[in-house]
């Protein structure tokens, strides 16, 4: 049965890239009633980030991707590992690393090298000024046995490194790539195992994928290469390989790897601006996937029942912003408005607007206001720019097509009008602005006059957001108040 892994290295947040794998992953396995595991690859110790694992299981927890197997988040956020085959966190997992890298030196597959930092710079340096590829010299592969054990006795540094064969052609199927071939001779004697006793991710990411089952291996494009290393010693160990799947990249509009440099690329980056889970996981999956039917629009349940391996692009998808505002507003739209604002408060709050007790005395107010402007919502955190004129008592700018507008004749009348039945009235509702209208119909204001007009003299705007609700929620004294300034 299906069994695949989202395996992220512990660096505090999680790109939008590795949403996309975590979630192809996660469609996948759940497609195929198979099992989507989380593995932590944190054998790199000088990247390690205080607290990083939660806040990358918080934010995937957020998109609505949790993991069945591995390493989980409870609903009280604590971090557990669930699973026959743990430890799922490398750095837990050492002594498992030991006995496998003892049998590939065993086997004659790996061997011991003592080279210093600094031959191995200077190597380097005299390869790059032949023009040659950088690549280590085998200058350790046939040390004896006894000189490693005098050097190790000797309390030598050293590491272990993978013995690529000579001149051999190293293939495997790429799901999305067709068939990859690579030879041996252009390949790297990679380190497997480093000075401090830790795995590299190498080494780690072959032992762990065949002990944890994994049938498919779903990951981005940039592992691509190093997929010939991995393949090596699968034959070496005589493991059965995993299906390989290697992502297109995501691009930025300049057709670029999208980079933190370009702005947003983390999921918390889009949670706090008030992106929707759900807004935000559809147009993902639109990233190097495309559906069957000409549709866009897909829920996570939709997305698992369509999800298919073979529909994964090979070229890179471009991300879009203002595409991704599109899928959002379709969220938006469609949410209970009580969830809508109770996501919405913070940013309330930190605009200025309200205080934290006006937030609380106002909760029907803040729900009208969010059923009248939410078709104008990419995403909430524009929520109180939005908001802003039914709370401020004056006009803060009037149009100039709306001064324009002031001067048609009937405009004196309905200025009037409105005025007169604002001051006789005690509360401004959806009744009482159908019985305004109902007297400037009487003065044969109608159309384009009445409903326009109506906006210009309340908001100094031709154009916004209902008029009925957009009285209402600036109420009798703020109306009149704002009446003052576009008296003719
Ligand atoms: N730890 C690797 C990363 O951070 C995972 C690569 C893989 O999936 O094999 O991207």
């Amino acid at each position: 049965s299906v069994r695949v892994r989202f395996a992220p290295s512990p660096t505090g947040f999680v790109h939008i890239g590795s949403l996309r794998t975590a979630l192809y992953n996660y469609l996948y396995a759940k497609k195929n009633n198979g099992v989507y595991l989380l593995r932590v690859e944190d054998t790199d110790r000088t990247r390690l980030v205080d607290g990083a694992i939660e806040s990358m299981l918080t934010s995937l927890k957020w998109a609505n991707i949790s993991s069945d197997e591995g390493v989980c988040i409870s609903d009280k956020n604590e971090i557990t590992q669930l699973g026959e085959d743990g430890p799922y966190i490398q750095s837990e997992r050492l002594d498992i690393y030991k006995k496998y890298i003892d049998i590939l030196v065993e086997k004659g597959h790996a061997y011991y090298c003592f080279c210093s930092k600094e031959r191995l710079e200077s190597l380097r340096e005299e390869q790059k000024q032949r023009g040659e590829d950088t690549k280590y010299d085998g200058h350790c592969k046939s040390l004896s046995k006894e000189e490693i054990q005098r050097r190790i006795a000797n309390g030598e540094e050293y590491v272990i490194r993978l013995k690529m064969p000579k001149n051999v052609d190293i293939a495997f199927d790429d799901v999305v790539r067709g068939r990859v071939v690579i030879n041996s001779d252009t390949v790297d004697d990679q380190v497997l195992m480093k000075s401090d006793g830790f795995p590299t991710y190498h080494f780690a990411v072959v032992v762990d994928d065949h002990l944890m089952k994994v049938t498919h291996i779903i990951r981005g494009e940039e592992w691509l290469t190093s997929t010939p290393k991995h393949v090596m010693m699968y034959e070496m160990f005589s493991w059965e390989k995993p299906t390989f799947v290697h992502l297109p990249n995501i691009l930025n509009a300049d057709k670029k790897k999208l980079s933190k440099r370009q702005g947003d690329v983390a999921v918390e980056d889009f949670r706090k601006k008030g992106y929707l889970p759900e807004g935000l996981i559809n147009y993902i999956a639109l990233l190097g996937w495309s559906p069957e039917e000409n549709k866009e629009i897909f829920s996570l349940e939709e997305l698992v029942e369509n999800f298919s391996l073979e529909r994964v692009s090979s070229s890179g998808g471009v991300f879009d912003v203002a595409k991704l505002n599109w899928v959002n507003a379709h969220y938006i739209k469609e949410y209970p408005i009580e969830k809508l604002v109770e996501l919405s408060v913070p940013f309330v709050e930190e605009s200025g607007l309200m205080t934290k007790e006006d937030i609380k005395n106002n909760s029907k107010w803040l729900y009208l206001a969010m059923d009248t402007i939410r078709d104008r919502l990419s995403y909430l955190k524009q929520f109180p720019d939005e908001i802003k004129t039914f709370l401020l008592d004056n006009i803060e700018n009037v149009e100039d097509e709306a001064i324009q507008f002031m001067k048609l004749e009937h405009m004196k009348t309905l200025y009037e009008i409105v005025k007169l039945e604002i001051e006789n009235t005690d509360i401004i509702n959806a009744e009482f602005v159908d019985n305004l209208f109902a007297k400037l119909k009487e003065q044969k204001i109608k159309g384009k006059n009445l409903f326009m007009g109506l906006r210009v003299v309340i908001t100094g705007q031709t154009h916004g957001p209902d008029i009925h609700k957009s009285m209402e929620l600036m109420g009798k004294q703020r109306l009149l108040k704002r009446l003052e300034q576009t008296k003719q």
